[in-house]
């Protein structure tokens, strides 16, 4: 006997979401998370069609679109002059909602499925997989205790204790850079992205709901800016950046709680074992420069919990088949990310020429569309 048919371990967006989809199937499925309370980072922000359409298969589209903010579109900038405009179609909406409210949303979407199904303050320390279950070693509560499944899910995140666990390989793509963020109020942020691509690195500048605006700016080298600086020279060296970049003096107060975060990528390989399977960020890391890890873990999650439907009828989960597709769609929405960072690196005038003229021809009637497209994740 196992205690459960699955477990999850995190409860993050992905993790939650799977549960959900499993709990739905009357699968017997609970997620451990190691932290008591909420995780309140605001991450995650948009939500393109792929991702909208895993929360409608979770029965909470209707609240996300009633919560988030629908972006009409964007429009991109390089010296002073708009190069593209692209506006999001209603059959390709993007919504932008906090991480911490569609986190909070899954979470209570699957509570409402049954109270055991999450339990919090429970870490996962060590994983064992023999051939017909795996066993949990756990810490919580000052308490050490097992768990077993017939099938383990690691979604615990970027830096998965898991992945280590398994040996799995985590390879990393050239190309990381260093950005500063932060969300103010700004009751007049409309419903329009604005993205800088500038000689000095990118400012992006996206509309919150209830009135707020999230702005972040590439470092123009590694560690010049917001790093080991006080709050208050933190928010006036951001203010500063992002004036000398765009000709915008943003009203950051000096309280507001800026971050400094790494954009990087990998991919995880192999993604399972037998009997345990990486989801989400612990399986692949996508550049925060276009939205898109969390909306990719939810689509992984929907194919994950349609390999587990099938394998329970016949006794046998097809992870291979799982790994196959998310390497593929990993793997393309990698490229899209490097594609948007390059766009947005500090770089000399002969090459902020030819990009201004890639952006302008993207942004062209006839490629208009297409680069909507692109930009929602249409291929995923
Ligand atoms: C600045 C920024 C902006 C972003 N913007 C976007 C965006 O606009 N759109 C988008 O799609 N994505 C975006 N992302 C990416 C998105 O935030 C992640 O892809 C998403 O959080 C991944 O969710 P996850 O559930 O896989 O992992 P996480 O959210 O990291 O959750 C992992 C969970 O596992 C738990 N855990 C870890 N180890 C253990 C253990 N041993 N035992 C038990 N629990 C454990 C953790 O406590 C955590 O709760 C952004 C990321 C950043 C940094």
């Amino acid at each position: 006997m196992r205690d459960h048919e699955v477990v999850i371990i995190g409860a993050g967006p992905v993790g939650l979401m799977l549960a959900c989809l499993l709990a739905q199937e009357g699968i017997d499925a609970v997620v451990l998370e190691r932290h008591d309370g909420a995780d309140d980072r605001v991450r995650a922000i948009g939500i393109h069609p792929p991702g909208l359409r895993a929360l409608d298969a979770v029965g909470l589209g209707a609240d996300a679109r009633a919560a988030a903010l629908r972006l009409e579109g964007g429009d991109v900038f390089s010296r002073g002059r708009v190069l593209a405009s692209v506006d999001f179609s209603e059959e390709r909406p993007v919504h932008v909602l906090p991480q911490p409210v569609t986190t909070a949303l899954l979470r209570d979407r699957l509570l409402g499925m049954g109270g055991w199904r999450l339990q919090q303050g429970r870490s996962v320390e060590h994983v064992r997989e023999d051939a017909d279950r795996v066993t949990l070693t756990l810490a919580g509560d000052g308490v050490r205790s097992e768990v077993t499944a017939s099938l383990v899910v690691a979604a615990d995140g970027v830096r998965s204790s898991v992945r280590a666990n398994l040996g799995a390989r985590w390879r990393g793509r050239p190309g990381a850079a260093i950005y500063t963020m932060v969300d103010v109020t700004d009751g007049s942020a409309g419903r329009r992205a604005a993205l800088y691509c500038e000689p000095d690195g990118l400012v992006e500048s996206f509309p919150l709901p209830g009135g707020g605006r999230r702005w972040v700016l590439r470092h123009a080298r590694t560690g010049d800016l917001g790093q080991g600086e006080g709050p208050e020279q933190a928010a006036s060296s951001l203010r500063q950046g992002i004036e000398d970049r765009t000709g915008i003096r943003p009203d950051i107060p000096e309280d507001a709680t800026i971050s400094v975060f790494r954009a990087s990528q990998h991919l995880a390989g192999p993604l399972e074992t037998q009997r345990v399977a990486l989801l989400g960020d612990a399986a692949h890391e996508v550049s925060p420069i276009g939205g898109q890890g969390m909306n990719l873990g939810w689509l992984d999650a929907r194919r994950l919990a349609e390999t587990i439907v099938r394998g329970r009828a016949n006794g046998r989960f097809d992870l291979a088949g799982y790994e196959r597709q998310v390497r593929r769609t990993a793997r393309a929405a990698q490229r899209r990310s490097a594609f948007y960072m390059a766009m947005g690196c500090p770089a000399g005038a002969a090459t902020v020429r030819a990009r201004e003229a890639l952006i302008r021809t993207l942004g062209s009637t006839p490629l208009r569309r297409w680069s909507a497209g692109l930009i929602t994740m249409r291929s995923s």
